[in-house]
C-alpha cells in the first residue's frame, strides 16, 4: 500500500473524513453519523445511462454506487442505499474488479455515487486496478459536505468532481440534513476541487477533467439557489458547468415536513434558471421543459437559458 493510501486510511482512526468529524475509531469497527464501517459497501454497480451526457456518452457511466451517506437528508431519493444499508460489503480487490468489469463494458468513466465515507477504500482499490490497467477517468459524485483533509487525499488522482451543492441556508440544511454548516463546507469543498481540475473539459462530447456541480431546485425556495449560483459564478467561475435539477419528489421522511411534501412548479424552476442567468452561469444543463410534471425521467439540454 503506497504512503497516499496509508495516510488516507489514518482518517479512519480518529474518523474526520467529512465535516461531521466524528472522531470514531472505523478501523476498530466504530461507527458514526453516516453508520459506514471499515469494509466499503456496495449495492450496486452498472452502466448508467440517466447522467449529463458528457458523463454518460454513449456507452454509459460506470456507476458505483456506494451504501450509507454522510448527510442522511429527509427527502433522499436513494434512502434505501443511504439510509436503509442496502448492498453488500466488499474488499477492495472485489472493488478493484467492479472498476475492470465496467472498463471492459466499454464505459466512459467509473463514477463513485455517494463515495465520501469510503474515500480511503476507494484509493486502495483504483491503486489495485490500475495496475491491472485501469485507466478511464474517475468521477467523484457526491452530496459536498466534504473535508479539506479528504480531498487533498485525492489531488492528482479524481479526474471529474460532481458534487451537489444542496443548500446555501443553514436552517434548511440543519433542518433536513443536520448539517447547518452544510453551505460553508461545499463552497470551501469546491473550491478546492476547481483548484485540482479546473473547468470541466469535454472532448468528442465526452467529460475528460474538471468540475461539474449539480443544485437540485427544492419547492418554496428552500434550497436558496441565489446564494448558491452566485458563489459559483464569483467565487468558482462563470464558465462552470451546472447542472439544475427539477426532479425533486416528496420521498423518505419527506412527509413530515409539509413544505416538502410537494414536487416543484414550472414557475420555480424557471425562476431557478433566469436567477442562474442572471449571474452569469450559462454553461451547463437543465431539464428540457415540459418534462417537469412527468415521472422522474431526467433529459438535458446542455444550455442554461430559461
Ligand atoms: S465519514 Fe461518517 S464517521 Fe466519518 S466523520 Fe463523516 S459521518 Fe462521521
Amino acid at each position: 500500500m503506497n504512503n497516499k493510501i496509508k495516510q488516507a486510511y489514518k482518517l479512519l482512526e480518529n474518523c474526520r473524513l467529512c465535516p461531521r468529524n466524528c472522531g470514531v475509531n472505523r478501523v476498530k469497527g466504530e461507527t458514526g453519523f453516516c453508520e459506514a464501517g471499515l469494509m466499503p459497501m456496495v449495492s450496486s454497480f452498472h452502466a448508467h445511462f440517466g447522467e449529463e451526457p458528457p458523463i454518460s456518452g454513449r456507452n454509459g457511466s460506470g456507476t458505483i454506487f456506494f451504501t450509507h451517506c454522510n448527510l442522511r437528508c429527509v427527502f433522499c431519493q436513494n434512502y434505501p442505499i443511504s439510509q436503509r444499508e442496502e448492498g453488500r460489503e466488499v474488499s477492495a480487490r472485489e472493488l478493484a474488479g467492479m472498476m475492470l468489469t465496467l472498463q471492459k463494458k466499454e464505459c466512459h468513466n467509473i463514477n463513485f455515487v455517494t463515495p465520501t465515507h469510503y474515500m480511503p477504500q476507494i484509493l486502495e482499490a483504483v491503486f489495485l486496478a490500475r495496475e491491472q490497467g485501469l485507466d478511464l477517468p474517475l468521477v467523484y459524485n457526491c452530496g459536498g459536505y466534504e473535508s479539506m483533509d479528504a480531498l487533498r487525499a485525492m489531488d492528482g488522482i479524481i479526474d471529474i468532481y460532481m458534487p451537489d451543492i444542496k443548500y446555501s441556508d443553514s436552517a434548511a440544511a440543519k433542518k433536513y440534513s443536520l448539517a447547518g454548516d452544510y453551505f460553508e463546507a461545499s463552497r470551501a469543498a469546491v473550491k478546492e476541487m476547481h483548484r485540482q481540475v479546473g473547468e470541466l473539459r469535454v472532448e468528442k462530447g465526452i467529460a475528460r477533467r474538471g468540475l461539474l456541480v449539480r443544485h437540485l431546485v427544492l419547492p418554496g425556495g428552500l434550497d436558496g439557489s441565489e446564494a448558491i449560483f452566485d458563489f459559483i459564478a464569483r467565487e468558482i467561475s462563470p464558465d462552470t458547468y451546472v447542472n439544475i435539477m427539477a426532479q425533486y419528489y416528496p420521498c423518505h421522511r419527506a412527509f413530515e415536513f409539509p413544505e416538502l411534501s410537494r414536487r416543484i412548479t414550472r414557475r420555480e424552476y424557471m425562476d431557478a434558471l433566469k436567477i442562474a442567468e442572471e449571474k452569469g452561469l450559462s454553461k451547463g444543463f437543465r431539464q428540457v421543459l415540459g418534462t417537469i410534471d412527468r415521472k422522474n425521467i431526467p433529459e438535458w439540454t446542455d444550455n442554461l437559458k430559461p
